[in-house]
């Protein structure tokens, strides 16, 4: 349990910063940030579980060959709070 991210089994609710990055066999890949899918009515406890279900927005298929997740830091918030936007 050293690995804080162990794969799989990482409750969704405890890293709501997250970005889950996935790999479809077909070759697509995308990034949605755990956040996001919180805000769902029915959302998977784990990243496992929610893996599993995940389907490819190009082949409309469930078969996700690999994943990783990556921590933003929430920076992007930090920023929007911080500074104004100029253009
Ligand atoms: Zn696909």
């Amino acid at each position: 349990m050293a690995d804080g991210l162990k794969r799989g089994g990482t409750r969704l609710s405890t890293i709501p910063r997250h970005t889950l990055w996935v790999w479809c066999q077909c070759g697509h890949n995308g990034g949605v940030t755990v956040s996001s899918l919180l805000d769902r009515p029915n959302v998977p406890k784990t990243v496992g579980e929610l893996v599993a279900v995940m389907r490819c927005s190009r082949c409309k298929r469930q078969t996700i060959k690999d994943y990783v997740i990556t921590y933003s830091g929430g920076s992007w918030e930090a920023l929007q709070g911080t500074r104004k936007q100029d253009g």
